[in-house]
């Protein structure tokens, strides 16, 4: 069984984010995605819980995809849930650029045991990032094109809170 580990930030989850989540579970067995602490990125929109919770009810129907909360380096969090690589989606060359740093060292700081498969997005998804989704919400605009109807109405609850 061929256990992958999707890592990211996740804020929100995006249907690009999901569209790179069924190529992933087309291709292996189980992907495991990991919403990661991210000491770099402090503005969240949403908290880590509140992240894992609608990722989790959005796949709750599908035994193959599931959802955890992790921290430190991702390469660990692979290692120890048993995932045999990590899956990152590639908009464009600047996205190329980074993951190949990310792969490299990934590879060197877990001894050449967790490696990078890169899936690439659908063109319709080519320019959707979470950054740009709570753009456009925070400019009254719909984003029902962007994000599962579950996202829609989690961000809207926050702006009536
Ligand atoms: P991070 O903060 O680690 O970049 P993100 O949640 O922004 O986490 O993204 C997680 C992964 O999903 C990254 O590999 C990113 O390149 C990819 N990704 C983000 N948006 C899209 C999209 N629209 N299409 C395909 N892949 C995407």
């Amino acid at each position: 069984m061929t256990r992958v580990l999707y890592p990211g930030s996740f804020d929100p989850i995006t249907l690009g984010h999901m569209n790179i989540i069924k190529q992933a579970a087309f291709l292996f067995d189980e992907v495991l995605i990991a919403i990661m602490k991210n000491p770099n990125k402090s503005n969240h929109f949403f908290t880590m819980e509140e992240r894992y919770e609608i990722v989790k009810e959005i796949y709750e129907y599908l035994d193959n995809i599931n959802v955890i909360m992790g921290e430190g380096a991702s390469v660990d969090v692979a290692l120890n849930n048993d995932c045999k690589a990590i899956v990152r989606g590639i908009r464009s060359g600047k996205d190329y650029g980074y993951e190949v740093e990310m792969n490299q060292m990934n590879l060197d700081i877990s001894n050449g045991r967790i490696r990078t498969v890169p899936l690439f997005a659908d063109s319709n998804y080519q320019f959707l990032s979470s950054s740009m989704v709570k753009e456009v919400y925070g400019l009254d605009k719909d984003i029902s094109k962007y994000v599962h109807p579950l996202v829609k109405q989690k961000m809207l609850e926050k702006k009536i809170r």
